[in-house]
């Protein structure tokens, strides 16, 4: 759900949590597919937030410092999916 834009006018969007971690990529639910193949650890948006831990998250979903918003690096990627460069 978008709540409002970021500085450069690119939507920002409530936290995507979910109960636990799914199975599958709760952002294609809200994006689509992204191309086939693709996992979501070759894609920009996918980070590994460090604490004593490292904590898989996709900064399109948020991050509710919680594993209601850890993001597995082998989801199939979403229609929101850019290569890291
Ligand atoms: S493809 Fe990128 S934006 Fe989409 S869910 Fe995966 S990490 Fe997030």
């Amino acid at each position: 759900m978008k709540i409002g834009e970021d500085l450069f006018g690119g939507e920002v969007h409530a936290p995507l949590k979910t109960k636990g971690r799914p199975k599958v990529n709760p952002c294609i639910a809200v994006w689509g597919t992204g191309p086939e193949g693709t996992k979501c650890g070759a894609c920009k948006h996918h980070y590994f937030r460090r604490l004593a831990s490292a904590y898989p998250k996709c900064a399109k979903r948020g991050d509710t410092g919680s594993a209601s918003t850890d993001h597995s690096s082998r989801y199939p990627a979403c229609g929101q999916f850019e290569p890291k460069s």
